[in-house]
């Protein structure tokens, strides 16, 4: 079983689960690591349904708090402490800052929750706007972001704005944004970073995990191999959910190896 790469707990605002239930349905599932990953979106900008959705972490609190449960657990279970970090634009600059105070961390994954300040869980993004034009300036966004942010370890949820829009992914072809992909992944590779497996999609009504096989295929095929597997859990239930068919996607697209990281740096291991 894959280590889970992508996990929310309580310092997440939208997440109230404790860490030790997290850990005991890890240990439960046969997993032997796990990276929480909280959120931290710098600048996120207040909801006017839910101004104490902050997004904020204070994150020497969040290290200090983890680092006590990683030495309790030492034994027989390997905590790797992680952020999932927001990015948007006009946070690039500080968000390269931060990451490069916060060597402590071990693993950080760059997301696009907001486009031009929307989020696009809420039906404004798509106002005026059919689901091709929603997504094409999402994937624009991911774009600037890898070409500007470098503190990233590997980019989550990609194609997660194919979750809300009106057709979801029934109209996604990948060759309406065959450029901005390949322009994405090729910054990507050259950087040193990676893509994750998603699969929060698969208990969030979606048929797949993301990124869409289309996309997953385009960066097996410009030479990506830097990959993480992650649930995308806000509640200890889903830890590890659907990473059996993770592993048959990866094994199916010629991956041999998935990714853990221990401060910043990748370990690849063998699929099996
Ligand atoms: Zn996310
Ligand atoms: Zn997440």
């Amino acid at each position: 079983m894959f280590p889970d790469y992508h996990l929310h707990s309580f310092f997440s605002s939208d997440c109230d689960e404790k860490i030790e239930n997290i850990i005991s349905s890890a240990k439960n599932k046969g997993l032997k690591s796990i990276c929480i990953t909280d959120h931290y979106d710098m600048d996120f900008p207040p909801l006017p349904d839910n101004p104490d959705m902050t997004f904020d972490l204070d994150t020497d609190e969040y290290f200090n708090y983890m680092s006590d449960i990683r030495t309790k657990h030492m034994d027989d279970f390997d905590l790797r402490i992680g952020v999932e970090l927001g990015v948007m634009e006009e946070t690039c600059e500080k968000l390269n800052n931060y990451c490069s105070v916060h060597k402590e961390i071990d693993f950080f994954i760059a997301s696009s929750h907001l486009v031009d300040g929307l989020d696009p869980y809420y039906p404004e993004y798509f106002e005026g706007k059919s689901d091709l034009q929603a997504y094409y300036r999402y994937f624009e966004t991911i774009l600037y972001n890898v070409k500007h942010f470098k503190g990233y370890n590997v980019y989550g949820h990609l194609d997660y704005i194919l979750r809300y829009g009106k057709n979801k992914a029934n109209n996604f072809n990948i060759s309406d944004y065959k450029n901005l992909f390949e322009e994405i992944f090729k910054q990507i590779i050259y950087d040193g970073k990676g893509i994750e497996i998603n699969t929060g999609s698969l208990y969030r009504g979606l048929d797949f995990a993301h990124p869409h096989i289309d996309i997953l295929k385009m960066y097996k095929h410009l030479g990506g191999e830097i990959i993480t597997i992650g649930s995308d859990a806000h509640d200890a239930s889903h830890v590890g959910y659907g990473f059996d068919i993770a592993k048959n996607l990866l094994l199916d697209n010629g991956f041999k190896y998935y990714c853990t990281f221990k401060h910043q740096k990748e370990t690849y291991n063998v699929i099996d």
